[in-house]
């Protein structure tokens, strides 16, 4: 075969990916279940560059070079399986099967493991960018063995997106389903930046009483500053909009019942099973099924609350400021946590995953590019082993700065009656973290009390239990 790539599975973003390559000048093998969507790739696209296209199974994989290298873009779930038992048997030990679908990073580790016996390389990879992205340059996020990325790599270096500084937005994270978890994670974090701008949204619409116009030009400011990022720049062109059937703004024409594909549940789905706080990622998930529950929503209309206090002009703007600081702080929090669960997923699965990294691969093609992620990635280049980012002095002084504007937006949220679980979750988080003392000792005492789950003393090692039914004295358990 003379192709350098394939790519099977040609729905929106298998076809651009492909494109993506052929542009790129790789000679790609393309196949599709159902072969009308390869001819329309070949009849729509065919003259963009160099393209193979494949009837069958057979031809796709003799159309490839060898190691051959095979990315899969079909639905996740079952249907990856069915294509991997598809091909498995036409490769040979050495080949590549790259599976760039939104695949849970547990049946990445599966699919490494069992193809792993039959020395294939299985490369489970993150891609964000949506559609666009893969024509254009997604941020790439690739699993698997490190010899895999040897082969790859170089391939992938070329179609991701270049960060502004020309670096491109992909590197090895690490084994097998190391990719798939950092995709995981990123989509978490994009449910919180998302979360964070809607509720920055919400508190100008109704504390601060700006139209969606003024709070699109508002964005914009912001955008030209440290909250500078693709999330912020899509809010404004989102808010400016207006609905071309009714001339009202079109954020007020759409149902507020946000939807979710699901990733951003499996980061707090598995951060429970890892013991990592992402209270602001877990936030945002139940702020969007909160908005789903029509009923429930409906039969709470008229519970009481506060009528907002209308600002004047003046007072207006002063808040607006608030919130860019409320809402920078919560970012800054936001991160931390998402990296956090980084860090414990590299650790549990001994990815060794540098942070850095993933930073620097995030900064350009996927959703929460940003140029937020640049000083992420100075953070840790120059401090590898910082326990968190809020352990970065300049994060932390940023904090300190934005404190006080951050902690009378959280208190306004609550006097005035408007809901804002993220922010406040990413006070209540900084806030905890900074505690001296943590209730935590009183929990521990109850739980001693109730079921004899035995405490530590601060004084002295050892486990301890208190007899709270017979005469309350002290005994050493461990
Ligand atoms: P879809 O998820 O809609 O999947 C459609 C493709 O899967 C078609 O090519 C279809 O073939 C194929 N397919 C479905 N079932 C089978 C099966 N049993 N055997 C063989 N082929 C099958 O396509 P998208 O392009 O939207 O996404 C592809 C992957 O990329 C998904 O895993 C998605 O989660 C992921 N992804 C999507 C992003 C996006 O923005 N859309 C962003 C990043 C990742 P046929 O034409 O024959 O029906």
């Amino acid at each position: 075969g003379t192709a350098q790539i394939g790519v099977t599975g040609l729905a929106v973003m298998g076809r651009n990916l492909a494109r993506n390559f052929a542009r790129n000048g790789f000679t790609v093998a393309v196949h599709n279940r159902t072969a009308a969507r390869t001819r329309e790739l070949i009849e729509g696209f065919g003259t963009e560059g160099s393209f193979v296209p494949a009837e069958s199974a057979e031809e796709f994989v003799a159309a490839l070079e060898r190691p051959r290298r095979l990315i899969i873009m079909v639905k996740a779930g079952d249907p990856t399986d069915a294509v991997i038992e598809e091909f498995a048997p036409l490769l040979e030990p050495g080949d590549v099967i790259i599976d760039g679908g939104n695949a849970h990073f547990a049946d990445t580790r599966r699919r490494e493991r069992e193809l792993r016996e039959a020395g294939i390389h299985f490369v489970g990879v993150g891609i964000s960018g949506g559609e666009e992205g893969a024509l254009h340059g997604p941020s790439i996020m690739p699993g698997g063995s490190r010899e895999s990325y040897a082969s790859l790599g170089p391939l992938l270096e070329k179609i991701a997106a270049k960060a502004p500084d020309g670096t491109p937005c992909t590197t090895h994270i690490g084994p097998d389903g190391a990719g798939h978890f950092v995709k995981m994670v990123h989509n978490g974090i994009e449910y919180a930046d998302m979360q964070l701008i809607a509720e920055a949204y919400h508190l100008l619409r109704e504390v601060a009483g700006y139209s969606p116009a003024k709070i699109a030009e508002t964005f914009r400011g912001w955008n030209t500053g440290r909250l500078d990022s693709y999330l912020i720049e899509i809010t404004a062109e989102v808010l400016a909009h207006t609905d071309a059937a009714t001339g009202q703004p079109f954020v007020d024409i759409v149902a507020d019942r946000a939807e979710q594909k699901g990733t951003g549940r499996w980061t707090v789905q598995i951060a429970l099973d890892l013991g990592v706080p992402v209270s602001g990622i877990a936030e945002a998930v139940f702020a969007r099924s909160l908005s789903g529950h029509a009923e429930l929503r409906a039969a709470s209309r008229d519970l009481p609350g506060p009528t907002p206090r209308p600002l004047g002009d003046e007072e207006a703007a002063r808040f607006a400021d608030q919130v860019e600081q409320a809402l920078y702080a919560s970012k800054i929090v936001s991160y931390t946590q998402g990296f956090h669960q980084i860090q414990a997923g590299s650790d549990a699965y001994d990815w060794g995953i540098d942070p850095g990294a993933v930073a620097s691969i995030w900064r350009a093609g996927c959703i929460i590019r940003a140029a937020f992620l640049d000083r992420i990635r100075a953070a840790y280049d120059t401090q590898p082993e910082l326990p968190s980012l809020l352990s970065d002095k300049q994060f932390a002084e940023e904090i300190g700065a934005a404190q006080d504007d951050w902690r009378a937006v959280v208190a306004d949220t609550a006097r005035q009656g408007v809901p804002a679980p993220g922010f406040a979750a990413a006070l209540a988080y900084y806030d905890a973290l900074r505690a001296r003392r943590l209730p935590a000792a009183l929990t521990q005492g109850q739980r001693d009390f109730f079921g004899a789950h035995t405490y530590r003393r601060t004084d002295r090692d050892g486990s301890f239990h208190t007899l709270w039914g017979g005469d309350r004295s002290e005994e050493r358990t461990g």
